[in-house]
């Protein structure tokens, strides 16, 4: 079914067009039509399905024009700076063809040129929550026309402690409005806002909730302690890459990661919340035009980001929550691309890493590279036959590891 069926205005249609989508992602086929016939909607969809088209097009068609000396309309909650600024974006281009005007509210940044668009008047608001209610106190800005009213990556929203914020901004709304929801997770936090705060909502699923891209090759690296860099450094040597994500557990740990990186003559750059945001912007547009190659971040900072084409992602600490584990793989194998998702495991990590295995239902293979020197770490007895701790068949033998582990190839890097 082409977008032109959907129902939306011609304006949009114009919009969705220059942007060079062809079909609708299943997420928007299910979504549109419930949202343009005035029900809420609950949204449960992997990153990267093109959620943000999802609830745009209908709620923009629906907006229509803009309207002069106006409070906000359609106001859009995302849980970081970097995600309000993405989403505006891909607003501002679907609306581009309508003269509906778009504002953007984050903390990070001065209030000035914020507190000017909202005076002026916008018809659509993205905005984090603290900062928002910054001006709601200050009074540049009024909710009480807001029709439709978007609640994104709210279990996000929930792990960073903004959902008494969220409530507070919800109060200010009228209750007469269309909700929607999206949310990877419904943990019975969002599962009573959802009660609270829609009316009769439908719930839309795309994939199953737990299962990360299937188009990703997953591999655990096992490896000491004091080697964990430099198989880091070596895995990107030998691995055909063009874009990576390095993922780190503390921002002092991206730094350091980083400054290594950079020493061994990588193009990199690094996303984390004690960057300014314009640390922040230039690091991600290096990333995204190719003058970097090697994004380091952190959780919090990449969450959710659109980031496209990334071809591996690299877990330089294994995440502590099995759904970090799936967001961060989020970013490659997108669409119909195939990535890999490399994680560095550590003894201390164990735990961790049967939680993923368990959380994502599957056997993450566990690899050596071929002609790097390891040193000994308890993790190698694993692949042992009858080994306690993992379970894993195989067997150690004279040093090189046999069976229970796959070599990697040792190629260099193009
Ligand atoms: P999102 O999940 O909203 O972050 O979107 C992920 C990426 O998919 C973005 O780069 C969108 O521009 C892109 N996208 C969204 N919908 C479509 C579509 N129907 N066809 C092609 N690309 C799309």
């Amino acid at each position: 079914m082409p977008f032109s069926k959907l129902g939306l205005s011609e304006k949009i249609i114009e919009g969705v067009r220059a942007m060079g989508y062809v079909d609708p992602t299943p997420i928007q086929l299910r979504a549109i039509p419930l949202i343009l016939s005035g029900r809420d909607v609950i949204g449960s969809a992997q990153t990267g399905t093109g959620k943000t088209a999802a609830f745009g097009l209908p709620i923009l068609s629906k907006l229509g024009q803009h309207r002069p000396n106006h409070s906000p309309r359609f106001l859009i909650l995302e849980p970081t700076r970097e995600l309000a600024a993405q989403v505006e974006t891909a607003i501002r281009d679907y609306a581009r063809f309508t003269d509906l005007k778009v504002s953007v509210v984050f903390g990070g940044v001065g209030y000035g040129r914020q507190t000017d668009e909202l005076k002026r008047g916008a018809d659509i608001v993205v905005a984090t929550p603290g900062r928002l209610l910054d001006h709601l106190e200050q009074g540049t800005v009024k909710l009480d026309k807001v029709e439709f009213l978007v609640l994104d990556e709210a279990d996000r929203m929930l792990d960073m402690g903004f959902l008494p914020d969220v409530r507070r901004i919800i109060e200010k709304c009228p209750r007469q409005r269309h909700t929607a929801l999206f949310s990877a997770t419904i943990p019975p936090q969002i599962e009573t806002l959802i009660q609270w705060a829609m009316q009769q909502p439908e719930t839309i699923e795309i994939g199953a909730r737990r299962s990360p891209a299937e188009t990703v090759k997953h591999v655990i690296y096992p490896v000491s302690d004091t080697q964990k860099t430099d198989l880091l450094l070596e895995l990107l040597n030998r691995v055909h890459y063009d874009s990576v994500i390095v993922f780190c557990r503390t921002k002092h740990g991206a730094d350091r990661v980083a400054s290594t990186l950079r020493r061994a003559h990588h193009a990199v750059a690094v996303l984390h919340s004690n960057r300014t945001q314009r640390e922040r912007q230039l690091a991600l547009q290096g990333f995204r035009d190719g003058k970097f190659e090697v994004l380091v971040a952190t959780d919090i900072a990449a969450r959710g980001l659109d980031i496209a084409d990334v071809s591996h992602v690299v877990n330089y600490d294994v995440p502590q929550h099995p759904e970090d584990y799936i967001h961060r793989i989020g970013r490659t194998g997108r669409a119909a691309a195939t990535g890999d998702a490399f994680t560095i495991m550590v003894a201390e990590d164990a735990s961790h890493v049967f939680a993923i295995e368990r959380f994502i239902s599957q056997k993450i293979p566990r690899v050596k590279l071929e002609n790097f020197d390891y040193r000994y770490t308890a993790l190698f007895e694993e692949a042992k036959p009858g080994a306690a701790a993992g379970g894993f068949p195989g067997k150690v033998r004279g040093g090189r590891v046999h069976g229970g582990y796959h070599f990697a190839p040792s190629g260099r890097k193009r």
